[in-house]
């Protein structure tokens, strides 16, 4: 019976550690992530179709505007947000706006 409930235990821990990394982003919390998110990106909706937009055909280092994560995009049309920032908040990938 003990080990039973052992092992729900390490399958409970195991879920919430889970969770817990689908939450975070670049090691940002979720609520720290919102929070950003409305101060600096604002409430607006994103309307745009972002797949007319095309960038310059140069490698381009940019940076997350809610985790601070530096990584390179393939055009110079460089994102807002990273997918797990984009993902976590519910907001556009490309302009940072929130997403219908
Ligand atoms: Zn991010
Ligand atoms: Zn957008």
């Amino acid at each position: 019976m003990k080990k039973i409930i052992l092992i729900i235990v390490a399958f409970i821990i195991g879920i919430v550690i889970l969770v817990n990394m689908l939450n975070t982003s670049n090691g940002v919390s979720k609520v720290e992530l919102e929070q950003k998110g409305y101060s600096l990106l604002g409430y607006d909706y994103c309307t745009t179709d972002h797949s007319m937009e095309v960038g310059g055909d140069a490698f381009t280092e940019w940076k997350c505007e809610l985790c601070g994560i530096v990584a390179n995009n393939p055009d110079t049309n460089t994102p807002e947000l990273c997918g797990n920032c984009a993902r976590i908040t519910g907001r556009c990938h490309h302009c940072g706006k929130l997403e219908k």
